[in-house]
């Protein structure tokens, strides 16, 4: 029996390119596989004309050979039943990634569950601490509507892989053991897509971007993931979805500092109010409060306002808001109020008024001796 030409068979001109090549094979190989054309003698034979072909020419030695000698310079291991084992490294290598590349590693045929996704989502304080419903829009893979997630062409359904009697797994002979795989010509699924559905290649899903509404709890920190369960990716061939985290990110704030339960802020205080004694306005997360500042009171003094900080996400009762004083040094005074202040001075003795700066001088000296 004579051969056809390999090139011919593929309906690829000679100098094809190895990409080319390999996209000609598949497109020949899709249309007569075996699993598409069930009991169909001459598809059969097509079939492995064509995986024949594409395993001389996709080696740059044997294709070399082939070009010069013809069938006559190359000695195909397909003939006979033997080229089995080769040809499922073949066809997993190029069919690979239209079926999802599922791999190894899994137990059992079936549908493989979807991938989890993360999503982080940036909150104001405010939204951190009294909870917020935030709207977020996740790309991702969503179960395609027109073949139900299946991947199969609407009125068809994907039928039982006979490579591994739908099991998913086949036995491969190394030496003397026998391991066992996932199934190169379903990648593991158990079925074969023989009609693929138009929408999605027969992937079962395609992109998306989803809009989502995420509850935010109140007390939330940064950190802290929110999880949706059945919102992450579409499993292929109809599998179950995978979860969507959403991960809290919390914005700083131009006036609070958040440590757990509690909040801090830094209250600036006039001088005058500060050796006099007053009474503040100070920011709370609920709005403005007063608050009393004894006579004499210190930069660094910290004024705790019960209640006033965050329930924290995971129970305990709520922290307070702590205020701490910063005494403001005045400026653009006039001459008349720098006198006044220099009158104030000389009025004034160090050691009796400034104790901790005589303090701190004593300490100096001592330090220098
Ligand atoms: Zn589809
Ligand atoms: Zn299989």
């Amino acid at each position: 029996m004579s051969k056809r030409d390999y090139y011919e068979i593929l309906g690829v001109e000679r100098n094809i390119s190895e990409k080319d090549l390999k996209k000609a094979y598949r497109r020949v190989a899709m249309k007569f596989h075996p699993d598409r054309n069930p009991d169909d003698k001459d598809a059969e034979e097509k079939f492995k004309e064509a995986s024949e072909a594409y395993e001389i020419l996709s080696d740059s030695q044997k294709r070399a050979a082939y070009d010069q000698y013809g069938h006559d310079g190359v000695n195909p291991q397909m003939g006979g039943g033997g080229g089995a084992h080769n040809f499922s490294d073949i066809f997993g290598d190029v069919f690979g990634d239209i079926f999802g590349g599922a791999g190894g590693g899994r137990g059992r045929g079936g549908p493989q569950r979807g991938s989890d996704l993360q999503y982080t989502l940036q909150v104001d304080l405010e939204q951190a601490v009294k909870g917020t419903t935030a709207k977020i829009r996740v790309p991702t893979l969503v179960a395609c509507k027109p073949c139900g997630g299946s991947g199969a062409k609407p009125g068809s359904k994907p039928v039982q892989c006979s490579t591994c009697g739908g099991v998913g797994q086949v036995r491969m002979q190394q030496g003397f053991f026998s391991v066992q795989q996932a199934c190169p010509t379903c990648h593991g699924q158990g079925t074969i897509i023989s009609d693929p559905c138009n929408s999605c290649n027969g992937q079962g899903r395609v992109e998306e971007s989803k809009t989502l509404s995420v509850k935010v709890p109140e007390g939330v920190d940064t950190g802290d993931r929110i999880r949706l369960s059945g919102e992450g990716e579409a499993g292929p061939a109809g599998g179950q979805a995978g979860d969507l985290y959403v991960q809290i990110s919390v914005k700083p704030h131009d006036i609070f500092e958040r440590d757990g339960a509690n909040l801090y802020c830094e209250v600036p205080v006039n001088f005058v109010d500060a050796v006099l004694g007053g009474e503040l306005e100070v920011p709370t997360l609920d709005g403005r409060v007063k608050l009393k500042v004894p006579a004499e009171t210190q930069t660094g003094k910290l004024f705790r306002l019960r209640g006033k900080g965050v329930t924290p996400v995971r129970g305990g009762s709520k922290g307070d808001l702590m205020c701490r004083v910063v005494i403001e040094t005045p400026v653009n005074l006039s001459n008349k109020q720098k006198e006044l202040l220099r009158e104030f001075q000389t009025a004034t003795k160090a050691d009796k008024h400034s104790p901790r700066q005589s303090s701190w001088f004593e300490g100096m000296k001592e330090f220098f001796n």
